[in-house]
């Protein structure tokens, strides 16, 4: 288990990517304050691929004005000590003036996917999302990149981007890690009080019912919401949204349909923090 290198500057990495010129390369991107979710990433990366790669980068574009980027948790001590653990052999760790220099003005805009969900609740997110893993992808030109099923639509609108832009990644998306008692593991879930994190369970919770449901034969999307939406007000967390799209196009359902690959998604707020959920939905 030895200490990954740490590079700060696209030179640095560039100069690495080339000397490793026939290896395979995974990638994992993340904002950092790792956790197994990360991690589980990081492992398959190496059962994929003979170096294994991070980066852990705050990316303030797609933070909105009155979102968490000041506060976000940092730990890249630890971070570093987690990635060794999980065979990283470097991880790029960038200044944002390094990534947004002064002048800076080219932006990646995936139209369709990047709509609905977080997309509309959070305008902007996606923009920089899409920014700033295309340019980790053309920096690292890594043959695969990996990325968790916890943030669905993220998943959707990287998946696009790299076959529209011809990128040629292999891009995983890895199931969500979740505590056992069913919480999806997050940075954010740090900043939760213990009573807001026994009532966080009510996200898990109204996605696990929704399931069961489908998998009974409900196909009625509005009894589904209805049974999600009753787990939220039962733990009194406030609803950003709640939906049953297509897991692909992300297009909002009324019914489900047999064999129809659907997803249901959550965004609730625990006191001031926003968690997110989802689960696959298939009707039984
Ligand atoms: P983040 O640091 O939150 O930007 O996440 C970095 C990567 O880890 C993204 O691809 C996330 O989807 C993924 N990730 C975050 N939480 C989990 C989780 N609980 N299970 C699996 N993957 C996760």
């Amino acid at each position: 288990m030895s200490t990954p290198l740490v590079w700060k500057t696209p030179e640095e990495v560039r100069a690495w990517v080339a000397s490793q010129r026939g290896k395979r390369i995974a990638l994992v991107p993340t904002m950092g304050f790792l956790h197994d979710g990360h991690l589980t990433l990081m492992r398959e990366g190496g059962r994929r691929a003979e170096l294994v790669t991070a980066s852990i980068f705050v990316n303030p574009t797609q933070f909105g004005p009155k979102e968490d980027l000041s506060r976000y948790p940092r730990d890249p001590e630890g971070d570093l000590k987690r990635c060794a653990s999980a065979g990283v052999v470097g991880v790029y760790m960038p200044e944002p003036s390094s990534v947004y220099p002064s002048g800076y003005q080219t932006y990646v805009n995936v139209e369709e996917v990047s709509q609905g969900l977080d997309g509309d609740k959070r305008p902007g997110h996606f923009r920089g999302v899409a920014t700033v893993v295309t340019k980790l992808l053309a920096l690292f030109r890594p043959d695969v990149a990996l990325f968790g099923e916890k943030d669905w639509q993220q998943l959707q609108v990287i998946t696009r981007l790299n076959a529209d832009l011809e990128l040629g990644v292999e891009i995983v998306g890895m199931p969500t890690i979740r505590e056992s008692d069913g919480l999806a593991m997050s940075s954010r879930n740090s900043y939760l009080s213990a009573d807001e994190r026994k009532r966080a369970l009510g996200l898990s919770r109204g996605l696990f019912a929704a399931q069961k449901l489908a998998a009974g034969g409900e196909k009625d999307v509005s009894k589904l919401l209805a049974a999600i939406r009753a787990e939220l007000a039962a733990v009194n967390a406030r609803e950003d949204y709640v939906e049953i799209c297509d897991a692909s196009s992300l297009k909002t359902l009324s019914t489900l349909s047999p064999g129809q690959r659907a997803r249901g998604l959550v965004a609730a707020f625990m006191g001031s923090t926003r968690l997110i959920d989802n689960l696959a939905i298939e009707l039984g």
